[in-house]
């Protein structure tokens, strides 16, 4: 007798032997291999002719070579190019392995992150599948930035789906949620750090949305940040004694162990938010960690230094090092630190965290405190100017 789970297998897989060939006929095949290349975004667009799934596509990374596989999708002959126009990508080939499995070789010169998505027939254009290629942090922009200004980015922890921390722990309906706080601290930081004509301020969320980590870390890196600044409240069930303000940046051991990666270059460090993957390339990040760390520690020095001229300077705990592994301090080239406003655990820090004035009064250290770390820039490149 079949086991339940042979009679299963036969279930599924006989009708697929039975027409199997004939599923295979009508299977989409790559017919053309096409580019378009700007500095930001090189465009690879595989013209097929039929509608391919992305779940059809398996990606691989290794090295600066992406490899996609493509399940029941044929490709009409080996196509190799080029991309001569690219400063990404270095060449891509369409190799036919089966009738009904290809592969796609994208050689890009630097590892960098990728999209991958379907279009459907448009006017003269059959279905395609579109690999987009982007470049890691773009750092060059950052040098050639004319702007005068500087820029901070304020990031409210959490919001949307994710609350945080929350007071009464486990209740269904808590009467204090994390994300509040945050917003609500950021939200007066924005708007002491708007009275600064020279200091620009971009928000990762202004409302209760939910925002991905890795989304934070990409926005401050878009806008060439001059300045990260994370806004948290921190829950210690455990140790209900424990109050106040700390400000947390990077620990060296992180920083260790991301130049080690950077060290090993035939390692990329690969990342993935909803959306899309990307790797990071080694060579950045080695270079940009020893100035970020230098720069992190001085950033919160400057915010612990101002808090403690804000709040009452019992409260404020001062610097610790993060020694979880923490998205948005690791942004490449980007000082970062994360403040914890208090704890939510804590019965004195919960009454005054909800409080407009006590929020106010930490926002103003916040944003007091970059604002010296700023000075100290300017001041630094005042110097380099005159010589
Ligand atoms: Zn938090």
């Amino acid at each position: 007798m079949l086991g339940r789970r042979e009679a299963l297998k036969l279930l599924l897989t006989s009708p697929l032997l039975l027409v199997g060939e004939a599923v295979a006929r009508s299977r989409p095949v790559i017919l053309r291999v096409r580019y378009s290349a700007t500095r930001e975004r090189t465009r690879i667009v595989l013209d097929c002719t039929g509608k391919v799934e992305r779940s059809w596509i398996k990606e691989h990374f290794s090295g600066n070579t992406l490899w996609l596989t493509f399940k029941g999708v044929g490709a009409s002959r080996r196509m190799a190019r080029l991309l001569r126009r690219s400063p990404l990508v270095r060449e891509v080939e369409v190799i036919p392995v089966t009738h009904t499995k290809a592969r796609v070789k994208v050689v890009m010169r630097e590892p960098h992150k990728f999209k991958i998505f379907g279009l459907r027939p448009c006017g003269r254009r059959p279905f395609r599948v579109v690999i987009d290629v982007f470049p890691d942090y773009l750092p060059i922009e950052c040098a050639v930035r004319k702007v005068p200004q500087r820029i901070v980015v304020i990031d409210p922890g959490h919001g949307g789906k994710d609350p945080g921390a929350v007071w009464p722990i486990g209740s269904k309906h808590p009467r204090i949620e994390e994300k509040w706080i945050t917003l609500a601290i950021a939200l007066k930081v924005r708007k002491y750090l708007s009275r600064n004509p020279n200091i620009k301020v971009v928000m990762t969320r202004t409302r209760d949305v939910y925002v991905p980590l890795l989304k934070r870390a990409e926005i401050a890196a878009k806008v060439c940040a001059d300045a990260f600044v994370s806004i948290h409240a921190d829950s210690m069930p455990n140790y209900p004694n424990w109050s106040g303000v700390t400000v947390f940046k990077a620990s060296p051991a992180l920083f260790a162990k991301a130049q080690q990666m950077a060290r090993k270059v035939a390692k990329n460090v690969r990342m993935c938010s909803d959306t899309m993957c990307w790797s990071i390339s080694p060579l950045l990040i080695n270079l940009s960690t020893t100035v970020t760390f230098a720069e992190s520690a001085k950033l919160a020095r400057a915010i612990v230094e101002s808090l403690k001229a804000h709040v009452n300077d019992e409260l404020i705990n001062g610097i610790k090092d993060m020694r979880r592994n923490i998205v948005v301090l690791k942004t490449p080239g980007r000082p970062a630190v994360l403040i914890e406003s208090g704890f939510i655990t804590n019965p004195l820090d919960r009454k005054r965290l909800v409080e407009p004035w006590y929020q106010d009064e930490i926002a103003r250290g916040i944003a007091r405190g970059i604002e010296h770390y700023l000075d100290s820039l300017n001041a630094v490149a005042y110097l380099e100017r005159r010589r």
